[in-house]
């Protein structure tokens, strides 16, 4: 970015707190200014919400940048944390997973069942050879034995890389190798979309070049048939018959829990490491302030998946370490049918509902009479991540789902941060529909230009460490200090990679990647905000914005859009439609109209793909893409059409 980015949305709904909430609200208005006045003394006071066998003598060490420690000298057990002090409390019988398989099976997991199942597992991992230190990488299918093998490791100080259980041969035996694992747990497979999915044949192809991996734990869940080797072993012939007693072993606050690998929609995944009292601390404090958690009556549902970080901050450690109730799904939105996510909310009377933009905008093109046919009234609040939300996708889920009653926390964060930084507080905050608002209690960030100085549009910079900040890069220091530390280096500032614009009222907006802004005739024009112009016209579904090289203003915007469902529109009434809005130098200069849009894994949108289509070159690095076959039908379809 050579100046700043522009400043073109103007939004002015605001939407209060509901009194109900505000009056009762886990964190009031006052955390923002105890936090400021004392600001490591407000992380000790949330680290003291868990249990520690031993105190920390020192909050944090920040004497050797980037590499920070917090807590040091403490001594704590994450699983200990999740399930046994809530055992102990005498709330054992308290659901913890109200588990929903595809096919419709379920299973109703107490805290403490999932104790016995995890101090079971934490035996047999034992036994199979892993000890404190070692890795395992977990893939599998959203079942609870994949928040179990995740605690299991946790509980004996074994690292976790859980890696998507959709990922291919290529990505699992690149993570298993990065990380030298020495254990694998997996499951035969998983049901998706009606069918049995098999992951055991990925494992086997993988561990064949992964000298490292010792043994391969296997859960039975569809039953299909697999290819066994010596290798393997059965999880119900191992933990199956293992020992239900085990002591929660003391571990260094500074401790490896997990080494996560990022989404790679911009670029090669980096393993970002995270460790463990620091970690727990901000997980479990955002999961309690941003949803407001009410373990006693809440019924929490995060609709990710295990293998992205917010499964593993909001669906195992934040929600376990509290002492919820969660939903956990294995399967997609539209199987049996598209209703299916209402379906369960009214079935189990959710009350905090945890999603992405992708999601929200393929209900909102699915069709309003949907979700119209479920009792959503339990539901009291609503929450957003993964990628800016538009401000009217965040008005259809506001409307449609939250019966126009529920606030939104849209909750920016990164694998890199462990946890939510910058958030509404549901009880506090009047929320601007597609704004983050506000750095969390204890969370220090900033918009700044290119020298590191507050603008009002540029780079979203966090200028504090915060206790669930990534350690590094595993086996890459330098990269991790040349990726996230050297924009700022002078300032010590982490670069989080995001543009973002801070308005009057100095509430933060996400404007997406910085790799992403365009450069029109001189301009820094934000892709997200000519997309939510786009979502803005009510033909529209879904937009990616791009800029492509053109001869006369730098950089072009070339726009692809999804429609609702029976709509029809044509491509010259979007591209006025923008102009309107934002002004003419966002005037598309081509829109596409397409069927798909190429997204990671995780559902995020991949630009830098489309701007490869746009500019008519080699589409590069494919390998993190959802569908590889939207590229050839997008990239046929901008054949066809013409520039006008
Ligand atoms: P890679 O770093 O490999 O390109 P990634 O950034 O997609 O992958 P994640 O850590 O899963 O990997 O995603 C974090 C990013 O998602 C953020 O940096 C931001 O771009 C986007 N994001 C997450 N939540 C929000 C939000 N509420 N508003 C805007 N953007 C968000
Ligand atoms: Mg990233």
């Amino acid at each position: 970015m050579s100046e700043t980015l522009e400043n073109l949305l103007q939004e002015t709904r605001q939407f209060p707190p509901p009194p109900e909430l505000a009056a009762s609200a886990n964190v009031k208005e006052d955390a923002y200014a105890e936090a400021d006045a004392d600001r490591l003394a407000f992380w000790e006071k949330q680290a003291r919400r868990l249990t520690w066998f031993k105190e920390w003598d020192q909050v944090l060490d920040w004497s050797n940048p980037p590499f920070a420690k917090w807590f040091i000298g403490g001594q704590l057990n994450i699983a200990y944390n999740c399930l046994d002090r809530h055992v102990e409390a005498g709330i054992g019988d308290r659901v913890a997973i109200h588990w929903e398989g595809e096919p419709g099976d379920t299973r109703t997991l107490t805290y403490s069942d999932l104790l016995t199942e995890t101090k079971k597992a934490a035996n047999a991992l034992l036994e199979l050879g892993v000890s404190e230190g070692d890795r395992v990488a977990i893939y599998m299918p959203m079942i609870p034995e994949a928040a179990v093998a995740m605690l299991a490791c946790a509980r004996i100080g074994a690292t976790h890389s859980v890696v998507f259980g959709g990922f291919s041969v290529d990505a699992l035996r690149g993570r298993i190798q990065d990380a030298d694992a020495k254990l694998v747990i997996t499951a035969d497979g998983g049901y998706r979309r009606g069918a049995p999915s098999a992951l055991k044949p990925t494992v086997d192809e993988a561990v064949a070049d992964c000298p490292s991996v010792e043994k391969v734990l296997v859960v039975r869940r569809t039953g299909q048939d697999v290819a066994w080797s010596s290798k393997d072993v059965w999880w119900h012939d191992t933990v199956g018959n293992a020992s239900g007693d085990h002591v929660a072993p003391a571990l260094d606050s500074e401790h490896p829990l997990f080494i996560l690998y990022t989404s790679g929609t911009t670029a090669k995944p980096k393993g970002i490491l995270h460790t463990t009292g620091g970690y727990l601390t901000q997980a479990s404090y955002t999961h309690w302030a941003v949803f407001d958690l009410k373990p006693e009556s809440d019924v929490y549902w995060c609709t990710a998946d295990i293998g992205w970080v917010t499964g593993h901050s909001y669906i195992v450690y934040g929600p376990l370490s509290n002492g919820a109730t969660q939903v956990m799904y294995e399967g997609t939105p539209d199987t049996p049918h598209k209703g299916r996510f209402w379906e369960l909310i009214e079935k189990y009377r959710v009350t905090i509902l945890y999603t992405a933009p992708t999601a929200i905008r393929t209900f909102a093109k699915w069709g309003d009479d949907i979700p119209a046919q479920f009792d959503l009234s339990s539901l009291r609040l609503l929450g957003s991540v993964g990628e800016p939300i538009n401000p009217e996708a965040w008005m259809w889920y506001r409307e449609h789902i939250g019966g126009n009653r529920t606030p939104i926390v849209d909750t920016w964060w990164q694998t890199e941060t462990g946890a939510i930084m910058i958030s509404p507080l549901p009880g506090v905050t009047a929320c601007k529909p597609g704004s983050a608002m506000r750095p969390l209690p204890g969370i220090s960030a900033e918009v700044v230009n290119e020298e590191g100085k507050p603008t009002g549009g540029g780079y979203l910079a966090l200028t504090q460490p915060w206790p669930s900040m990534l350690r590094t890069i595993w086996g890459d220091d330098d990269r991790f200090i040349e990726t996230y530390w050297s924009r700022f280096r002078e300032q010590g500032f982490y670069f989080a990679g995001d543009g973002a614009k801070r308005d009057e009222d100095g509430a933060v907006w996400l404007l997406g990647r910085v790799d992403d802004v365009m450069l029109v005739s001189g301009h820094n024009i934000s892709t997200t905000e000519v997309e939510s112009a786009l979502v803005a016209h009510q033909a529209v579904a879904e937009a990616a914005v791009v800029g492509a090289t053109d001869p006369t203003t730098g950089q072009a915007i070339v726009a692809f859009v999804i429609l609702r469902g029976g709509a029809d529109v044509s491509t010259n009434e979007l591209r006025d439609h923008v102009a309107k809005t934002l002004g003419p130098i966002c005037k598309p200069r081509q829109i596409q109209i397409v069927a798909e849009l190429p997204k990671t894994r995780s559902g995020k949108i991949m630009r830098r793909l489309l701007r490869n289509i746009a500019e008519k070159k080699e589409l590069g690095d494919t390998t993190t893409l959802q569908d590889a076959t939207v590229m050839t039908l997008i990239s046929e379809g901008m054949k066809t059409s013409t520039e006008d």
